[in-house]
């Protein structure tokens, strides 16, 4: 198959993701089955016809309401059809066909949903972050990073922040971190290995940072507002899978 075949029919499928992980980030955080029922208005509760189910091409044609109630259906739809779309497409061509595609485009869709539950709801779901974990290390006996830098890199993310929240909270009786975003870290580690997790561990940490400095200036959220870590950390593993082994490369080239 050639390569634009390749690209078209991934992007194609990418679609249909995301119109999956839609389910996923509305369904989960709810604990509702992800099959059952079929796709409804979630305003007048009617069941969606086949046309309707169609990626992004549905909500332009229906200008982004309900065909019976009317009510809004909000753009983040058609936006995380259109973005895993573009991901499934761009990751066809960047990676070709093999288990590192597979392996990357599974992580990439983990991100998506994990980015906009914890923004919503300020949780990280475990069947993604435990279940993800364990898919990640066994993924990596056949594609990158390699199975021992996939453990090295979960038990970095995972057991070390893990060890040191749980100080923190003997010492202070506070939590520090949250037990999702420790998870989440194990889910990254294992997918990336433990060079670009403690990559993505820095670029979250400054992204959170700057965005919390900016809302306390913005005077708009006071300190008790738990910023969501888990979005920050998608962003940051995003840029590390798709570009962090030359910032790595750079930053080891100080110590050779
Ligand atoms: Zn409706």
């Amino acid at each position: 198959m050639t390569t634009a075949w390749l690209v078209a029919l991934s992007g194609l499928l990418g679609l249909a993701v995301g119109s999956f992980l839609n389910v996923c980030i509305y369904r989960m955080p709810l604990e509702q089955s992800l099959v059952f029922p079929a796709s409804h208005c979630t305003n007048c509760n009617r069941k969606l016809s086949w046309f309707e189910n169609v990626p992004v091409l549905a909500w332009l044609a229906l200008r982004g309401r309900c065909r019976t109630c009317h009510t809004r259906i909000s753009v983040v739809y058609p936006l995380v059809e259109l973005f895993t779309g573009v991901m499934f497409a761009w990751a066809a061509w960047q990676y070709g066909p093999g288990w590192l595609l597979i392996s990357r485009l599974l992580f990439g869709c983990m991100l998506i949903v994990l980015f906009f539950i914890d923004l919503r709801h300020r949780i990280l779901p475990n069947p993604i972050t435990v279940g993800g974990t364990i898919v990640g290390f066994i993924l990596s006996f056949v594609t990158a990073p390699g199975w021992v830098s996939s453990l090295i890199g979960l038990v970095i993310g995972g057991l070390i922040p893990l060890l040191l929240a749980e100080a923190y909270l003997w010492l202070r009786k506070i939590e520090g971190l949250g037990m999702g975003d420790v998870k989440m870290l194990a889910l990254i580690g294992a997918f990336l290995g433990w060079q670009l997790v403690l990559l993505t561990l820095a670029m979250a940490s400054i992204l959170g940072s700057v965005v919390g400095l900016g809302m306390i200036l913005a005077r708009r959220g006071d300190m008790k507002y738990a910023l969501p870590f888990g979005t920050f950390l998608a962003i940051a593993a995003m840029f590390a899978a798709v570009a962090g082994d030359p910032v790595v490369e750079w930053y080891m080239g100080f110590y050779r």
